[in-house]
């Protein structure tokens, strides 16, 4: 090697393969010295600019920080979203939580109240689980205009989604204590999961109205647990207020905006939306309904989306008051219509461009697939590494024989790869498969395969210990289809949907909590009690779900055939209406083939 000292500038956080890129390296030789390092990183991995420098001296390299992107990376390490070049202030998201009766409804009942704009009729506004309210007359004039975001969902729930999906719901938590009381059991949890979550926490001392409320005593209290008051000469924001009376809230409002001015949130309104499952329920008529936080992206009307399993089109979409909107932009919540099934709290909402790959990333959620991962991540990763993580990938090691083998194998892999899949050669060689190889494979999720040489004791010993697929093989053309088997599994199925009959509904005989019973005609092949049904409108899809149970006459029975009349049961809320059309089918999940 030659040992000229190269010099190379990178942001605080690189991927392996764009610091290869920089270093003119091969990417093989990167992640060996970061193994070296003890470091496992992927290709498509990042390594912070710590570990890049350490690295950087073993290569022969002078690493450099770019000054440029210094502040955005800082930025994106601190943040929940990082995006391209439209970011722009996005409204803080809020939870109220503290012990039981501390006043935590009356606070959030008080805040809408206020946020109810005037002449709206009636004031009262449909209870849930999200709302959002705007300064108008703030003291602080320059937050005039700023909005706020208020969930209101179990103080449990917001921390285990966080945990599951490693982003916080909220930004921001208000610790509501009543000062007639204290710190009891559930403030400290509170405190403590906030604590751990590195979410910034805001005091709102209530109750303060009452004669035996005792302030000092709650800042002192609360000092024990870290959480000192600025007027002590702490960092902790702590706000009295009285929520029933309202002493104090708009107070506590401009606060909120204070911290949120200082995380200098940000999100990119032109992105694909992105979003988070707040609440869901059925609803009679309108069938799945969602409450979805956007987190960043615009959700327009119409849009595919997928949530976990489930996935359709947003058919309705509503603010937080019911009332229809044509599109939703960052720390919005909003009411979606239009799913096939019921999404599950926490679950992640993504728009798509096609309904097709909705479903197919619906369908790879359900299997509790890994590459799900790789396109919620492609969602809401920085532009430069899109293109990177939309092929789906099998990454390879190839050990052979000779030379010339090993030419004739990469020649055949290389006409595997088309746009959206493809096989990726991460490292090849003569000779038979080392400890060194497994290590590579486990750094970089690759599978081994050889052409005609043996594996070494310890190198196999280690490859069942890391679990490391090995495969040896004596002719190339079995070598390259199990290539092709196992790339084929790295891929979404095909969806068959194969009809079994069809017909009209003709009458709704039940639709209320219980249940829906939906008369029809089976008009060609026959239904069966389990299948799977979609209801037509005017040609359009509007409803899918299961056949629970079938009746004709007075009887129940399995199934029903061409020609005759028969009643359905489906789950309560069925969106069906007399006159549409039906189609009986089943799912047939087909693995691709790879020519
Ligand atoms: P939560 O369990 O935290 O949601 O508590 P609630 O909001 O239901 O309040 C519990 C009780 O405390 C209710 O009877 C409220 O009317 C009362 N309360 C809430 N805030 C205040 C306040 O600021 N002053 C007084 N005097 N009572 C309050």
């Amino acid at each position: 090697m030659v040992e000229t000292e190269k010099k190379i500038q990178i942001p605080e956080v690189i991927t392996v393969k764009e610091f290869a890129d920089r270093a003119n390296l091969p990417v093989t030789v990167v992640i060996s010295d970061l193994i070296k390092n003890g470091v496992l990183a992927s290709i498509n991995e990042t390594i912070d600019f710590e570990t890049a420098s350490i690295i950087g001296v073993d290569l022969g390299l002078e690493v450099e920080l770019e000054e440029k992107t210094q502040k955005v990376n800082a930025f994106k390490s601190e943040q929940k979203i990082s995006s391209g070049k439209n970011m722009v202030f996005r409204p803080p998201v809020v939870t109220v939580m503290g012990h039981v009766d501390h006043g935590k409804t009356t606070l959030l009942d008080k805040i809408r109240e206020t946020s109810v704009a005037a002449g709206e009729s009636g004031g009262i506004t449909q209870h849930i689980s999200a709302y959002q309210v705007t300064l108008n007359k703030p003291k602080n004039k320059d937050l005039k205009n700023k909005t706020i975001t208020f969930i209101d969902t179990p103080g449990h729930a917001a921390f285990s989604a966080m945990r599951e999906h490693g982003t916080a719901i909220t930004d921001i938590v208000v610790l509501i204590v009543a000062a007639d009381d204290g710190v009891m059991p559930q403030t400290i949890e509170v405190i403590k999961q906030a604590q751990g979550n590195n979410v910034p926490l805001i005091v709102a001392i209530n109750k303060t109205d009452l004669p035996d409320s005792d302030v000092t005593k709650i800042k002192q209290q609360l000092s024990e647990y870290d959480l000192v008051p600025e007027d002590w000469g702490g960092k902790t924001i702590m706000v009295e207020i009285s929520a029933k009376s309202g002493l104090g809230v708009d107070n506590l409002l401009e606060m909120i905006l204070l911290q949120a001015e200082i995380m200098d949130l940000k999100a990119d309104p032109a992105e694909t939306a992105v979003g988070i499952v707040i609440e869901s329920h059925m609803e009679r008529g309108a069938g799945p309904m969602a409450t979805v936080l956007i987190e960043n992206g615009t959700l327009r009307r119409g849009e595919p989306i997928a949530i976990g399993s489930a996935y359709g089109k947003v058919r309705i979409l509503e603010d937080y008051r019911s009332e229809a909107i044509e599109s939703a932009g960052p720390s919005t919540p909003v009411r979606i219509a239009g799913l096939k099934s019921l999404p599950d709290f926490g679950a992640r909402l993504l728009a798509f461009s096609s309904e097709k790959e909705a479903r197919e990333n619906a369908f790879l959620a359900q299997e509790g697939h890994s590459s799900i991962k790789i396109s919620t991540a492609k969602r809401i990763a920085t532009e430069e590494n899109n293109q990177e993580t939309e092929k789906r990938e099998l990454n390879l090691i190839v050990k052979a024989d000779v030379v010339g083998s090993l030419e004739a194998i990469q020649k055949s892999l290389n006409e595997i790869n088309s746009t959206d899949y493809g096989i990726k050669v991460i490292a090849e060689g003569v000779g038979p498969i080392s400890d060194s190889d497994v290590t590579l494979a486990r750094a970089t999720k690759a599978i081994i395969l050889g052409f005609r040489i043996s594996i070494a004791g310890v190198a196999k010993h280690l490859a069942e210990k890391e679990n490391i697929q090995t495969k040896i093989f004596q002719v190339i053309y079995e070598l390259i289809d199990y290539a092709k088997e196992e790339l084929a599994n790295l891929l979404p199925p095909e969806i068959i949907e194969e009809e079994l009959g069809n017909g009209k509904v003709l009458a709704i005989f039940r639709d209320d909590k219980k249940g829906f019973v939906a008369g029809g005609s089976v008009d060609n092949g026959k239904i069966t009690t389990g299948d799977e049904i979609k209801f037509f409108q005017d040609k359009d899809e509007k409803y899918r779900t299961k056949i629970l149970s079938l009746r004709r006459e007075k009887s129940e029975v399995k199934e029903s055939v061409s020609g005759t009349e028969c009643g359905f049961s489906l789950p309560a809320g069925a969106t069906v209406a007399a006159g549409d059309a039906y189609i009986a089918f089943k799912t047939i999940y087909k693995k691709r083939k790879i020519k």
